[in-house]
């Protein structure tokens, strides 16, 4: 279907009856994937819909004063009727910034077997099939998509301050604050249009990035300390212990980020960041890189992962000491690539 065609079709949906919209971010939800989705609720409801949104695992605190944040549906097993109840009744599932259903685990199951219409909106590369889909593999962000489909359909005047500020904080958080590679002067337009609306962009940064507690201060600078320069490689590594996160009274979000000083090194094209989760028996890494180096075919091809290019994850069932040596013994094979 063409994207004429799906925004026909979506336009038919959106001016229709009203609909039980369910929207849904991936795990770990990050501001672009919360910002989107808040900012999407927002737009849906205007035109009378019931809409919900539900996350499959919790967010990070410097997201929790986004507009309409409280609204949001944290899944746990407490709160599996309602949840279930919640994917049993939508009409219309819209999955938010993730390309494949696996990436909302453990909701994945029940989205699959939902016989509810499925929209995709999302910006990572080999995104999987639904019903309607509105993708840009080279979109710095979901955000720009949503702005997009607004526009699209004639209703720019729809973006209040609130949604704005959801669209705003999911913008700054998927391009660095505008510095990633992937920004265009679309993104800066996008950008501008929605600080018309009223919103002050420095409080959007230190809402998202002043709020360090001193625990996370303190994790922040032992993980540096411990960072691998490879100069072989033009790589640099880190990585992370539950014991340190114990340490440092770890809360949800605090190793956001870290993964970036290593790529802001003079000459290190690849960054990998290692956090050990000794709950879930995993180790979850993020790969970030500069130029054409891919971490997206990286980690799909050695941790089972995934994202972009220039910024991905995975993960690893094995312990931290043979992660790392894994790892280690993969660059061999970019040598070319990482030169
Ligand atoms: P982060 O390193 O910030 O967790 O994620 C960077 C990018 O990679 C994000 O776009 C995120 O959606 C994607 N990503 C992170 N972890 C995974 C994973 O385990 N699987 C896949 N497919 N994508 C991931
Ligand atoms: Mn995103």
């Amino acid at each position: 279907m063409s994207y004429k065609e799906a925004l026909a079709n979506f336009k038919k949906k959106l001016h229709g009856p009203t609909v039980k919209f369910l929207v849904l971010p991936h795990k770990n939800p990050d501001g672009d994937a919360m910002g989107s989705c808040l900012g999407l609720a927002l737009y849906l409801r205007k035109f009378g819909h019931e809409v919900n949104i539900i996350a499959p695992t919790d967010f990070p605190y410097f997201l929790r004063w986004l507009p309409n944040v409280d609204q949001v549906l944290v899944f746990s097993e407490k709160q599996n009727s309602r949840v279930k109840k919640k994917i049993h009744e939508a009409n219309v599932l819209f999955f938010v910034d993730f390309n494949t259903l696996s990436r909302v685990e453990p909701l994945d199951v029940f989205l699959k077997s939902s016989p509810a219409f499925k929209i995709l909106i999302d910006h990572h590369l080999a995104p999987e099939t639904f019903d309607l889909m509105f993708c840009d593999p080279l979109a710095p962000a979901t955000a720009v998509l949503v702005f997009r489909l607004i526009e699209q359909m004639g209703h720019l005047d729809c973006i209040d301050r609130d949604l704005a500020m959801c669209l705003y904080t999911a913008l700054v958080s998927d391009t660095g604050s505008f510095r990633f590679s992937s920004v265009t002067s679309e993104t800066h337009i996008i950008a501008a249009h929605l600080m018309d609306k009223g919103i002050n962009a420095g409080e959007v940064q230190d809402r998202l990035y002043a709020i360090y507690t001193q625990g996370r201060m303190r994790l922040l600078t032992k993980t540096l300390q411990g960072m691998k320069i490879l100069a072989e490689y033009r790589t640099a590594y880190m990585y992370v212990t539950s014991q340190d996160m114990e340490d440092c009274h770890y809360q949800k979000g605090d190793t956001e980020g870290f993964v970036n000083y290593g790529l802001s090194l003079k000459n290190v094209l690849l960054a990998a960041l290692f956090i050990e989760d000794c709950t879930k028996g995993i180790i979850k890494i993020s790969f970030r890189s500069k130029t054409n180096f891919d971490v997206n075919t990286f980690a799909r091809e050695h941790f089972q992962g995934g994202g972009h290019k220039n910024a991905a994850g995975g993960v690893s069932r094995e312990d931290l000491k043979a992660t790392l040596e894994h790892f280690l013994g993969f660059l061999p094979l970019y040598k070319d690539q990482l030169s």
